[in-house]
């Protein structure tokens, strides 16, 4: 597997301390993005590990994994490695050892990745395609069609959202979008704009003023609770 870089955080990526992994390649090029490094699929900065490396790595690592913690892969798009990621966490979840991801949620083989996830966490850009495509690249068909899939399915999602000032930051379609669905088993959060990797890009980077008020945020928040979906802050 490609692996950009690990470490462990606490409760950020997936409850308790995790030992996290950020995959490498991603099929999404948000303008915003904080990982540009990870975007490439022929990055040549990724180390290259087999499936029972990290596994071993996981079990020594047992002891790391207190308050519920365990074992995050993120990117970049982990799903985009997922044949050995299936085989990863299934041999992780077998060990006892607590996984999770973080995706766009894209991917065609999300449902058959998420078969062995315990905590899944879900990225959601925007509800429009078009203004998907624009900042993103790629439209939104695959990703709401997973998670009206994930909805259905009644199983545990976190969805992110993050607040780009000019982007996506007016609350009223998002809150019409998730009510649409059977949301009883998601909890949203909202990730305020930051331009923590923005020295990292060595493509031109267009985010101008993305940034968004406490107010916006907390507009958000507001608003989807006032429509009866869970609002956390990790
Ligand atoms: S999905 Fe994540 S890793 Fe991929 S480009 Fe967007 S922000 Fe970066």
């Amino acid at each position: 597997m490609k692996i950009l870089q690990k470490g462990f955080n606490y409760s950020q990526d997936g409850p308790g301390n995790r030992l996290v992994y950020h995959l490498q390649g991603c099929n999404f090029r948000c303008k915003w993005c904080s990982n540009p490094e990870s975007m490439s699929v022929t990055e040549n900065e990724a180390g290259n590990y087999t499936v029972d490396e990290l596994f071993d790595e996981a079990k020594r690592s047992r002891m790391m994994f207190f308050d519920g913690g365990g074992v995050t892969f993120t990117g970049g798009e982990c799903t985009l490695q997922y044949t050995e990621l299936i085989e990863l966490l299934k041999k992780l979840q077998e060990a006892g050892i607590s996984t999770a991801i973080e995706t766009n949620a894209s991917s065609e083989h999300l449902m058959e990745v998420a078969a062995f996830v315990d905590y899944l966490i879900a990225d959601f850009k925007h509800f429009d395609s078009d203004i998907h495509k624009k900042w993103i690249g790629v439209g939104n068909e695959s990703v709401i069609r997973n998670l009206e899939k994930i909805f259905t399915s009644g199983r545990q999602i976190h969805i992110r959202i993050p607040l780009i000032h000019n982007v996506n930051d007016t609350p009223q379609g998002f809150a019409d979008f998730f009510t649409r669905f059977d949301t009883s088993n998601a909890v949203f959060e909202f990730l305020p704009y930051h331009e923590f990797g923005k020295d990292k890009w060595t493509a031109e980077y267009e985010i101008e003023n993305g940034f968004v008020s406490d107010e916006t945020v907390q507009n958000f928040k507001n608003l989807f609770v006032a429509n009866g979906l869970t609002v956390v802050t990790t």
